[in-house]
């Protein structure tokens, strides 16, 4: 299959061959059709599968064939969870829209808004935006929705455990009844399902798994380690490698922090990412890992999804992840576009409950072992046991709880 036999305009084939395309990845090929053809789509998708392209070209496409009459009005509304995705997104559309005569601009917390007044008040095609900053200008009457023919819920997963399930009620009361959905989420949990139903008319199902990032073309391997010792192997393990590119994954903000603050120390050039960062921070960093100057970027789930970072060699858990699917969309962001990848994870007695429930997960037992000089104290095992038994039960085993709001 090639591009120019999914309905797509010349404009728009000549902005894909700029970008260098041949043919559409299987979500692209799937929905791109469908969405021509005004339907909702209820699709499967991670990053890493195309999935932006594959609802950026239909809605460039609908929105160019009706162009905009005397002022232009909010006819997308694109929803996304992170200010980085958001910021990825209006990239993605600029460089597809360079041949069509469609504007768009995003919106986000974190930074000054009247840049963003501004240019909504100049008018726009399509608006990417993270529902905080979306309400708050809505309520400021800086935008209207009132006209918004097509609405994306890009990573409604991630939304939702966010805690932005609410904000998102809120914001699809202010859309027209009459629209056309697309809802985008890697996983489809109950809540996921109960949210679809909600809103979506008759979806037609899309699916499509990420290339290379299924879990058994990924060298991974687990290093058995007390958690005192995780930043000395870790620093061993960078230094003796060579590694030059490393995406290392913590569980909480200030462990990001302190692990980075160490790196650093060691001589290591690293740099922290998650929601407690200021948003010129997580862009400065996330630069200086795609050109080279930052070797290491620490960073916590939320922080790190949907983070367009191509062709990762090397990715570490610091630490397990408490939810397993969480194990999954760490490990791929290695191994992408067909480059072989290294999965790592450092494990401490504590965590081997969420060993087992990621193995038992991913059908698979990840190959264990330990390195000379780093060999967990079997008395911490001990001491691991006992606690669990004080505390008569075991650490949370991963389900993910809706009504709590993570933040990372
Ligand atoms: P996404 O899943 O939208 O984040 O896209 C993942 C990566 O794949 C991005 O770097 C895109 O630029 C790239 N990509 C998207 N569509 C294609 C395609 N048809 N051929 C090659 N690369 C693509």
């Amino acid at each position: 299959m090639s591009f120019n036999q999914l309905g797509l305009s010349e404009a728009l084939l000549k902005a894909i061959t700029k970008k260098g395309y041949s043919t559409p990845s299987p979500i692209q090929e799937k929905a791109i059709p469908v969405i021509l053809d005004r339907k909702d789509i209820l699709a499967s998708a991670q990053t890493g599968t195309g999935k932006t392209a594959g609802f950026t070209l239909p809605i460039l496409e609908l929105l160019s064939e009706r162009p905009a009459t005397k002022r232009r009005v909010i006819r997308s509304l694109i929803l996304t969870p992170t200010r980085e995705l958001a910021a990825q997104i209006k990239q993605n559309v600029d460089e597809y829209s360079h041949f069509v005569d469609i504007k768009s601009t995003v919106i986000f917390g974190g930074v000054n808004a009247n840049p963003q007044i501004k240019t909504l008040r100049s008018g726009v095609d399509i608006l990417i935006a993270t529902p905080g900053r979306l309400l708050d200008l809505h309520g400021q009457r800086v935008l209207s929705l009132s006209e918004v023919e097509i609405l994306v819920l890009d990573e409604a997963d991630r939304m939702l455990d966010m805690g932005f399930l609410r904000d998102i009620r809120r914001i699809l009361d202010l859309l027209p009844t009459k629209r056309q959905n697309l809802l985008f989420s890697a996983t489809f949990s109950k809540e996921i399902k109960h949210l679809a139903n909600s809103f979506l008319d008759r979806p037609v199902l899309v699916e499509a798994t990420p290339e290379n990032t299924t879990v058994e073309k990924i060298d991974q391997r687990v290093y058995r380690v007390d958690q005192s010792k995780k930043t000395s192997l870790i620093t061993k393990l960078i230094s003796e490698g060579e590694w030059s590119q490393v995406l290392i994954f913590t569980r909480t903000k200030h462990g990001a922090n302190r692990l980075c603050q160490k790196l650093e120390k060691a001589g290591i050039n690293s740099a922290a990412i998650h929601g407690n960062k200021t948003q010129g921070a997580r862009t400065k960093a996330l630069s200086g890992f795609k050109n080279g100057s930052v070797s290491v970027l620490v960073a916590t789930d939320i922080a790190a999804r949907g983070l367009d970072i191509p062709l990762l060699p090397h990715v570490v858990n610091f630490e397990l992840p408490n939810i397993p699917e969480d194990y999954i969309h760490r490990i791929g962001r290695t191994g992408r576009a067909g480059a072989s990848g290294e999965a790592i994870s450092l494990v401490s007695f504590d965590e081997m409950t969420y060993l087992k429930d990621i193995e038992k997960l991913t059908k698979q037992n990840i190959p264990s072992s330990t390195i000379e000089g780093y060999a967990p104290d079997p008395a911490n095992e001990v001491a691991a046991a006992l606690a669990q038994k004080k505390t008569g039960k075991k650490p949370p085993n991963g389900r993910r709880n809706f009504s709590s709001k993570r933040r990372y």
